[in-house]
């Protein structure tokens, strides 16, 4: 569902335990709930269980590279990349972005935001996405999605990244863009319920399947605060767990003022989930409070996590340099007592986002020191392609 939400797919959700409708059409597909989901397309045809991939191919997403050889490479398809890919096309490079879920990143889960330059009302994330995508294509940028990049190379002046299809690619310059994933909540029972009850970040379409629920937000950070915000328009009841003793410490001011005028959000500090329980869907969270350690389990249908995020740099390790937590170290922040780093094979200094390869370069969330907002990212992706410019030439 998300999926298909975020790549701008049309679709109906109909949900087995309440709808007739659904009943119906597995009867006639001969198929019984133990076999779930299914997707069914406009042409009658229909799929069970199956993975993105699948049915992207289906439903004619372009999930495959066109050419073997680009000018350009942009891995990861956020404000960063979409940005970079915008100017990138724009200025005659032949680029190629690559995305493994949908375009728009981080920034496309977001409900609305509100402090980007040129939308005074806000704009969802959703729609920004929408929009760059266009301008990204409309300037001749290819975008393929869902693909994952699964190892970069250094192929002498040309830089590689060979893709889950097992397509080997070459480009003259690389940019990495690949941002930053949830972090993971480490409670008995979390992995099994995942997807089924249990959700990582939310999308809208969540937001709007949890009508008349009571909802449970773990985390205090302001993805957490704008999606109880959001929740809170559908849901009966939002419950927000947060592990420090306010909302203050990680949050933004607007944001807790309108959480404190939203009658149905509840904010419940010092608290932490502790396990969560269920058979074949979540049906109870085990809270802890850590200063009167009383320990409580509540029903719950809905559990939405946001607990920060590591970036997503696991297939690079090796070939580009980065800090202890494996964000991607760019230009000043490569350099030390003035010497570039070992194995920097140029004259001049990196570049300010080249990474320790040069011609390939980062920017956004999985860059050490980025400022973690969709401007900065899109500032980076639109100065990235000014300094590949600069490199290329
Ligand atoms: C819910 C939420 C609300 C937010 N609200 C705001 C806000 O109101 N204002 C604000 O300024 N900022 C906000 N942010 C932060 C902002 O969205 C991020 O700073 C921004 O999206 C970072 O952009 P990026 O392009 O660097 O990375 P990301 O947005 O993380 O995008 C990286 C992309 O790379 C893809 N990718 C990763 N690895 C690979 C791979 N190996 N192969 C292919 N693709 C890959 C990912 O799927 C992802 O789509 C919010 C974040 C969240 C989660």
């Amino acid at each position: 569902m998300d999926f298909l939400a975020r790549n701008q797919v049309p679709y109906q959700w109909l949900d087995i335990e309440n709808s007739k409708e659904a009943n119906h059409l597995l009867e006639q597909l001969g198929l019984d709930d133990k076999k779930l989901p299914v997707v069914i397309f406009p042409d009658g045809s229909y799929l069970v269980n199956p993975t993105e991939l699948q049915i992207a191919e289906k439903i004619n997403l372009k999930t495959h590279a066109e050419k073997p050889f680009y000018d350009l490479m942009i891995i990861g398809s956020g404000p960063a990349g979409l940005a970079a890919g915008v100017y990138g096309a724009s200025e005659g490079l032949c680029t190629l972005l690559v995305e493994q879920e949908a375009p728009g990143g981080q920034a496309g889960t977001s409900s609305r935001i509100e402090n980007y330059l040129g939308f005074p009302a806000g704009v969802s994330g959703g729609e920004l996405a929408r929009r760059a995508v266009t301008q990204a294509k409309r300037f001749g940028a290819e975008i393929v999605t869902p693909q994952k990049a699964v190892r970069v190379k250094v192929d002498g002046q040309y830089r590689g990244v060979d893709l889950a299809d097992g397509l080997e690619l070459r480009c003259h310059a690389l940019l990495l863009a690949c941002g930053v994933s949830y972090r993971k909540l480490d409670v008995p029972g979390i992995d099994a319920l995942t997807g089924a009850g249990v959700y990582y970040g939310s999308s809208i379409a969540e937001a709007m399947s949890c009508s008349n629920e009571d909802v449970y937000i773990v985390g205090g950070a302001n993805s957490a605060g704008q999606a109880a915000i959001y929740f809170a328009k559908y849901a009966r009841q939002v419950t927000m767990l947060v592990r420090d003793e306010s909302l203050a410490k990680d949050m933004s001011k607007y944001l807790i003022d309108r959480i404190e005028h939203t009658d149905n959000i509840e904010v419940l500090t010092c608290t932490r989930v502790v396990a969560v329980q269920g058979k074949r869907h979540l049906e109870s969270i085990t809270i802890v409070n850590d200063k009167t350690h009383e320990e409580k389990t509540l029903q719950a249908t809905s559990l939405f996590i946001f607990i920060g995020a590591e970036p997503c740099t696991s297939w690079l390790k090796g070939v580009v340099k980065g800090d202890e937590k494996g964000y991607v170290l760019t230009g000043p922040d490569l350099m030390h007592e003035g010497q570039p780093p070992k194995g920097w094979p140029l004259e001049r200094e990196p570049f300010f986002l080249e990474t320790s390869v040069p011609g390939i370069f980062a920017a956004g969330d999985v860059r050490h020191g980025s400022i973690k907002r969709v401007a900065s990212g899109v500032g980076e992706g639109a100065m990235a392609v000014q300094l590949i410019h600069r490199y290329l030439g």
